[in-house]
């Protein structure tokens, strides 16, 4: 089967399963999910399935990119913040959905290979930055949507410190790792008041704080 009829199957099968905004579903149907892969799993690329990445990571299954991009309710003007770039498939949908994204990951080896493939498809709304996103993005806030793709124990305040007053929305997963009950969370922000709502269950790698230690030839020792 030519990665054409797969990938047409794929949206098949997203829409069947709740994914039936037309832009979120066109922003997939037209992103090359084969360039976020590693070579190892190209023939899987259109299958609705994570699939490991570098540094023990996974991309994200289509379907739960689909109903989390569908449930943030992304408009054409707005500044959106995702928190865990991973291979940079999400920020690349996001970046046919939004005016600008933003995009943190706290592995720099992984956010390299994701500014390069960025760069392969020519996105230019997209920034990314090497760092703890559960701080956020404190210099580029407010964010009128935030997306994290790790799943964290509570909803980080400082997210939603970051998030607009004025109808701001975040979606996170929120469970602990590995639980078989983390569940997506919508957080609507309007004023100084928000509210969550449960949205479905799901599975993702866990949101860490601080940053990997990385070995330097140049770090001295005592
Ligand atoms: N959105 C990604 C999915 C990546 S998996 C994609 O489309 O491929 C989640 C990612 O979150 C991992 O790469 C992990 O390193 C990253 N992550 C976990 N905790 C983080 C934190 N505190 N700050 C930034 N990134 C984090």
């Amino acid at each position: 089967m030519s990665q054409d009829s797969r990938k047409i199957r794929l949206i098949m099968d997203l829409r069947n399963q709740g994914v039936t905004d037309t832009a979120v579903l066109s922003a997939i149907e037209k992103m090359p999910r084969e360039v976020f892969v590693e070579e190892a799993f190209l023939d899987q690329a259109y299958a609705n399935q994570a699939l490991p990445i570098n540094c023990g990571q996974t991309i994200s299954q289509p379907l739960i990119v689909g109903l989390m991009t569908q449930g943030l309710q992304v408009g054409n003007r707005h500044k959106v913040l995702e928190v865990g770039t991973g291979s940079g498939y999400q920020a690349a949908i996001l970046s046919k959905l939004a005016r600008r994204v933003y995009t943190i990951e706290r592995h720099r080896d992984l956010l390299a290979q994701a500014e390069k493939r960025f760069t392969k498809l020519n996105i230019r709304n997209i920034t990314s930055m090497a760092g703890d996103g559960y701080k956020g993005w404190p210099a580029q806030a407010p964010f009128d949507r935030i997306l994290v793709t790790a799943a964290a124990r509570i909803v980080p305040p400082e997210l939603v410190a970051q998030l607009s007053d004025q109808g701001g929305i975040m979606v996170l997963p929120v469970g602990e790792s590995g639980d078989v009950n983390q569940e997506v969370i919508r957080v609507r922000k309007d004023g100084t008041t928000y509210h969550s709502e449960r949205m479905f269950p799901v599975r993702f790698v866990p949101l860490v704080q601080g940053l990997p230690e990385y070995k330097s030839a140049t770090r001295r020792r005592e």
